[in-house]
């Protein structure tokens, strides 16, 4: 019988190249019927035929609070009561950004955007511009959003793809992007040695989340800053997803590393599109009106998105709530890793904070090509035997998942549960 999932996605793909508006929504890679998604609650949410979900994406990220929170919602209602967009500064914008600076000590000015992409794109940018340089440093299997000079070797959709370097970027400016081993500090110290006159910055996931959940080693990333600091090149933390997630301070904070310029987005916009940029205010001041590095955005700082992400960063900021959302994340990966012991399945999983990476491995992969070993095959099966039972991963090997404050003992149990008949099916 088709079901009404099957009808939108044929709908779909007549108007929408491959019938959605990011690339890993099209399930292309664990196949299947992508899911429409008609209303979220809490850890919950519904499809086109009424079925429940347990929500492991979470809108990958932004939802650490749980779908829909009132109090959010209620202040999303009161900012476009006041008017939805006004092209000139407000208050809120001021109260976000302070609280950025408060929240994120080493970020000591900060610009908002409006998404992840466009603040990646402009921190690297401001790097080269305050540099005068233009070679960048990426790894292999993180992403930065869909900017040109990152969309080489990068993760989330394009390893998904197995297409990890886009077309339509020009040879002539991929040149300029350095691509090496995560975790593999050697190689950065080398490639110092031989250029480091020559690097406007390095850019990092610091806790990696879009090639599976991949933790940074200390040695790698005080290695970096070290090299950064004496070569004069901005050492760059893309936050996006590890900020306001792993921890309250994001990444930073857990390995004490003080990077130039941060990126953050998602639990920032508590769902709506906000993101920033942000960093040392020496450098910020590169930045147009003040400096010759030009950004800008028609709805950078948007009143209503800015009234979500105030709200969401209040809610997060309540005692205990890091310890609460880590201890539920742990206790989700512990119970999975239990349950394919028992089914005989060689698995693992680990978590930082709200974040957790599930691996058909018999270990925890340390760099990217033990990440890139694990069984796909059996992720795939795995993936589509939990949507069956009504719990929604991340659909793609490569993507790390996300718990939010609304997913409490019972829903964890629910999940273990759901996931002994699944690794029982994958055997
Ligand atoms: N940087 C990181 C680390 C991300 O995970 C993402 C998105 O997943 C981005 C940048 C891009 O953000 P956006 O999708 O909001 O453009």
């Amino acid at each position: 019988m088709t079901s009404n999932n099957d009808t939108l996605f044929a709908r779909a793909q007549r108007s929408t190249p491959g019938g959605v508006n990011s690339p890993v929504r099209a399930f292309r890679s664990v196949g299947g019927t992508p899911r429409f998604i008609t209303r979220a609650e809490g850890p919950y949410f519904w499809d086109a035929d009424g079925k429940r979900y347990i929500d492991y994406i979470g809108s990958w990220g932004p939802a650490i609070v749980g779908h829909a929170h009132p109090e959010v919602i209620r202040a999303v209602q009161e900012a476009a009561a006041r008017g939805l967009s006004f092209g000139a500064p407000t208050e809120g914008e001021i109260e976000m950004a302070e609280a950025i600076c408060r929240l994120v000590p080493s970020v000591e000015q900060v610009r908002l955007v409006s998404s992840g992409t466009e603040a990646a794109m402009s921190a690297l940018r401001l790097a080269r511009g305050a540099t005068r340089r233009d070679k960048v440093i990426k790894f292999e299997g993180c992403y930065h959003g869909h900017a040109d000079s990152m969309l080489v070797k990068a993760g989330s959709g394009l390893l998904t793809f197995g297409n990890p370097t886009s077309a339509g970027v020009p040879e002539d400016f991929a040149k300029h992007t350095l691509v090496l081993d995560y975790n593999d500090p050697q190689q950065l110290e080398d490639v110092f040695a031989k250029m480091g006159d020559s690097i406007a910055c390095v850019i990092v996931e610091p806790v990696a989340g879009n090639m599976n959940l991949l933790r940074a080693t200390p040695e790698f990333l005080q290695a970096m800053r070290r090299l950064c600091s004496q070569h004069g090149a901005l050492l760059i933390f893309d936050e996006v997803m590890s900020g306001f997630r792993v921890a309250l301070g994001g990444a930073q904070s857990l390995y004490g590393i003080t990077p130039d310029l941060t990126v953050l987005g998602k639990v920032i916009g508590g769902g709506l599109p906000v993101a920033a940029f942000g960093g040392r205010a020496d450098i910020m001041k590169h930045l147009a009106p003040l400096g010759p590095v030009y950004q800008a955005g028609t709805l950078s700082g948007n009143p209503v998105a800015v009234a979500a992400g105030m709200t969401t960063l209040a809610l997060i900021q309540e005692p205990g709530f890091y310890d609460r959302l880590a201890a539920q994340t742990r206790k989700l990966a512990d119970g999975l890793t239990q349950q394919a012991k028992e089914a005989g399945v060689a698995f693992c999983a680990d978590s930082v904070g709200g974040m957790f990476g599930l691996y058909f491995a018999a270990e925890v992969p340390q760099d990217y090509a033990q990440m890139m070993a694990c069984d796909k095959a059996r992720f795939n099966a795995f993936f589509h035997a939990m949507l069956d039972a009504g719990v929604y991963l991340a659909p793609s090997a490569f993507e790390a998942g996300f718990v939010s404050a609304r997913h409490d003992d019972a829903v964890i149990a629910e999940t273990i549960r759901a996931a002994a008949g699944a690794f029982g099916k994958v055997a």
